[in-house]
């Protein structure tokens, strides 16, 4: 039978998938009776794709705000706010990565407008109700159905041109979240089939996406099964993402650390026996899912251990201790000494 649980469905969201799809930007943004669109893009080669944007959206578009940056600082968001009032705009066309959606979803928090998502990484933060923005060292998140792009377009001749490592270490993050989902107390029978379904595309076609940037199909089934790790991400997380928050502490950054850390949490989780190893190997095609886990990494030219990330192993008994006081007990309790053998072996 099927463990007990609760199922909150997210609220609408129309999802265009094809090559070449953002050619249709100007028509998604009618759909949404965008009139006057704020183009919300990072700096650089961000900026770049979002005059792109800009030219396509025609009379519909407002003006760019190509500033956004990494987790949202309270002064990016002021800014894009103000930006938005400028402009009068009515509506969001947020296209980039994590950082330019996050700062969307902020602005349409406060603004009450409409968001249209062109996500051109594996952050899967379009298919989130979860916003974020930070203050200093302060960290603030929250959910909100408000924040959740109305529709988003996935065009995967936008992802041709991730570099190999931020390819790689994206798409470990985004199956780190699904592996874990299949764990997570709050997990239903929809995030179950999403993040098993993530897990196998990633797995068939990741290292092909590395290997070959301009692999168009490989592309294209990595942005999917990170539309579903995105979903999957409403079930909570895991041990993987709370041992790399503890880290983070340290100054480790969160894709790569997520990316080291996955082997050794699959492995950990693994042996607690139920259905979920079973599952894991038929999505990875093989008989033991943290090893292959840990073959596809030693295949991306990443960080492959803690200490090439520069952690300081005289960290490890104080951060095993945060892991261990954290009572983790899904699927297996997590003491002290458990997370301290874990990273070690990260390390
Ligand atoms: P990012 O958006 O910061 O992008 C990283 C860099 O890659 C940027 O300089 C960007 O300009 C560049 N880039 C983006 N797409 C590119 C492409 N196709 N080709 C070449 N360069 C490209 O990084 P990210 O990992 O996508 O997002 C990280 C942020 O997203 C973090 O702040 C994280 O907390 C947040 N996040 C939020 C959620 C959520 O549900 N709210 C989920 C996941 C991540």
């Amino acid at each position: 039978m099927s463990s007990p649980f609760v199922h909150d469905a997210p609220p609408p969201q129309r999802v265009v998938f094809a090559p070449g799809a953002l050619a249709q930007v100007a028509e998604e943004a009618r759909r949404l009776g965008m009139a006057r669109a704020l183009v919300v893009a990072t700096p650089g080669s961000g900026a770049r794709l979002g005059e792109r944007v800009l030219a396509m959206l025609g009379s519909r578009a407002a003006g760019l705000c190509a500033i956004a940056a990494i987790h949202v600082p309270r002064a990016v968001a002021e800014a894009g706010l103000a930006a938005a009032r400028e402009n009068r705009a009515d509506g969001l066309v947020a296209v980039g990565g994590g950082s330019a959606i996050g700062l969307a979803k902020i602005v349409a928090r406060d603004a009450a407008l409409p968001i249209l998502a062109v996500p051109t990484t594996y952050s899967g933060s379009e298919a989130t109700t979860i916003w974020g923005t930070t203050d200093g060292d302060r960290k603030m998140t929250g959910r909100a159905a408000a924040v959740l792009p109305r529709t988003v377009i996935y065009d995967p001749e936008l992802t041709l041109g991730l570099p190999a490592a931020v390819t790689a270490s994206s798409a470990m993050n985004a199956m780190a979240h699904c592996i874990m989902g299949l764990w997570s107390p709050t997990r239903t029978p929809i995030s179950t089939a999403c993040a098993g379904e993530a897990v196998r595309r990633f797995g068939a076609f990741l290292p092909r996406a590395v290997a070959d940037g301009s692999d168009i199909e490989a592309r294209g089934e990595c942005l999917v099964a990170s539309w579903l790790a995105g979903t999957v991400l409403a079930a909570g997380t895991g041990l993987n993402h709370k041992l790399a928050h503890v880290l983070g502490g340290y100054g480790l950054p969160h894709a790569e650390t997520h990316a080291v850390l996955l082997p050794h949490t699959t492995r950990f989780n693994a042996a607690a026996g139920g259905k979920v190893p079973a599952r894991l190997a038929e999505a990875l095609h093989a008989a033991d899912p943290a090893g292959a886990l840990a073959g596809m990494l030693a295949g991306f030219g990443i960080p492959q251990r803690l200490r090439d990330l520069g952690f300081d192993a005289a960290r490890i008994p104080d951060a095993a201790a945060q892991v261990g006081a954290l009572g983790i007990e899904t699927p297996r309790r997590v003491t002290a000494e458990d997370a301290r053998a874990l990273l070690e072996a990260a390390f």
